[in-house]
């Protein structure tokens, strides 16, 4: 069956010969789930996620239902010396797959809570909503981020920094065991314990690019109401907003994990009414310890300045999805990130000037967020793969829309030149889980120090020698 040395491009110039409906139907044969080839039905739906802006042309797609579906997959894979690549919810996605074999795990949503031992276990294509539901249930939380809507696995393996993430770090630190097929398809269970190395390497640094995760086991915590939310300041104080933000967040306790968003809700009947269409910089951010003393950090911000609107208040972790209010329905987007140890006034102004528009112009990039960092996150760096990616005091994430693909690299422009007028203040590493596409391709070596990444390479290049798996992280 095997057609020639790996890695290959594309699977129709070998069908061609075989006759790729025959191929495809023996696959078929060995999956549960479906199997798509291009011009079929099914094939459209199944390689799209999220961001809409990802336009994968797979050779195949395999949606697979179970472990098993994802050995055998992967499996014909390595018999045919195809690419293979990942789609959850399509939240973080990497280079084109074209030609590739497409693992779309989304029908994968097993979740099961078990509160005596306070974990969640997690299927591959599961997203946090029901994690955090059944969690709930029992007065416990998992390390989720800003919405329940991005998948657990591609969350996890990038990092995880969420509204808990000063106290109990990434989600990452809180894995106890992966499900994992290897590039050779083998079904293995990495843990502290069985095949350390791979857990290591998975934990924050293995998205996509040592094998296919089929299920996670993850530590829950001890958290149910909370103080979160957000004050809206309009968009003329945001530079002194930004400046108070930077000396203040540092000096707090790490129940609080706080950010400052430059916000620009987009003219869209979605966007409630007091908000469409309007700028505001936020103090916005989860305090997870004693509730009063939680407001009492949050009236500093109150008495220092009222402002245009306040959400913070006591609320179950439950709704920690309204704290970001990110959208669910699916867009075209582009994310970029940097990390910053100070913010002196002059990135601030850069920030400001770039992301706020200017009068009568319509502003390209949508949110610039700065969350403050430290305490377990940072804390935890030295034992994790991706100890530069997690180590600064304030990470900058910025997204924009992209309404219309002409509009692309003009939209791709602006954040690579906001990055470019930072570069005097930021440390120069990336944080995995906001790279995206060729960026990822670009940076995702900046998140490892070079021990690490040495490591890691040597790991993948064990298990994958062929690089085949070459749509996650990148290591050179
Ligand atoms: C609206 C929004 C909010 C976000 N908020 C946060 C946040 O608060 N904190 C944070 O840290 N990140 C956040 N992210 C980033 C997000 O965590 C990453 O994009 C993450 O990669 C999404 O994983 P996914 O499975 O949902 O997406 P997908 O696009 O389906 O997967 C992302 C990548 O993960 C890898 N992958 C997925 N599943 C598997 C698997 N089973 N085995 C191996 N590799 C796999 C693949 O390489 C894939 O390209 C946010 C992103 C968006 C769009």
């Amino acid at each position: 069956m095997t057609i020639q040395s790996a890695p290959r491009t594309d699977l129709d110039d070998d069908i061609a010969v075989r006759t790729r409906t025959a191929v495809l139907a023996a696959l078929a044969d060995r999956i549960v789930g479906d199997v798509y080839g291009p011009g079929d039905p099914g094939y459209d739906v199944s390689r799209r996620g999220f961001n809409v802006l990802a336009d994968h042309r797979p050779a195949v797609i395999v949606c697979a239902v179970n472990r098993f579906d994802v050995v055998e997959a992967v499996r014909f894979a390595a018999e045919e010396g195809l690419r293979v690549a990942i789609l959850a919810t399509g939240h973080g996605p990497g280079t084109a797959a074209d030609g590739a074999l497409l693992v779309n795990t989304s029908a994968m949503t097993d979740v099961r809570v078990d509160p005596i031992e306070r974990t969640a276990t997690v299927s591959a294509g599961a997203k946090w909503g029901p994690v955090l539901e059944q969690a709930q249930q029992h007065g416990l939380a998992p390390l989720l981020g800003s919405t329940t809507d991005v998948g657990v696995v591609g969350y996890t393996l990038g990092g995880g920094f969420g509204w808990l993430g000063r106290k109990y770090g990434l989600a990452s630190d809180s894995v106890r065991s992966f499900g994992v097929v290897t590039p050779a398809g083998e079904p293995i269970t990495a843990s502290a314990t069985s095949h350390p190395d791979i857990f290591w390497a998975l934990k924050g640094g293995g998205a996509g690019s040592i094998g296919v995760v089929t299920d996670v086991v993850l530590d829950l915590f001890p958290v149910s109401t909370v103080y979160g939310g957000n004050l809206f300041y309009p968009a003329e104080d945001a530079a002194e907003v930004m400046r108070r933000f930077a000396r203040w967040a540092p000096e707090q306790g790490e129940d609080l994990t706080s950010a400052v968003t430059l916000m620009n809700f987009p003219p869209l009947e979605m966007v409630p009414e007091p908000l469409r269409g309007k700028s505001f910089v936020l103090v916005r951010g989860c305090w997870s310890g004693d509730l009063e003393v939680g407001k009492a950090v949050i009236d500093e911000w109150r008495d220092w300045k009222t402002p245009a609107m306040d959400m913070w208040g006591e609320m179950p972790f439950a709704a920690a999805d309204s704290i970001s209010m990110d959208p669910t329905d699916p867009m075209p987007s582009m994310m970029t990130t940097e990390w910053c140890d100070d913010l002196p006034d002059e990135a601030i102004d850069i920030l400001v000037s770039r992301v706020l528009p200017r009068l009568g112009s319509t502003p390209i990039i949508l949110l610039a967020e700065l969350r403050h960092s430290g305490g377990a996150i940072a804390r935890g760096a030295a034992e994790a793969v991706n100890d530069r990616g997690r180590s600064g005091t304030f990470l900058l994430e910025m997204v924009s829309v992209v309404p219309d693909p002409h509009v692309g690299l003009a939209v791709e422009s602006a954040l690579r030149l906001t990055r470019k007028a930072l570069e005097p203040y930021v440390t120069g590493a990336a944080y995995l889980n906001f790279l995206e596409g060729e960026e990822r391709v670009a940076r995702s070596a900046s998140s490892f120090s070079d021990t690490n990444r040495a490591r890691v390479a040597q790991i993948k290049a064990s298990l994958d020698p062929d690089n085949r798996f070459c749509h996650g992280v990148t290591l050179t």
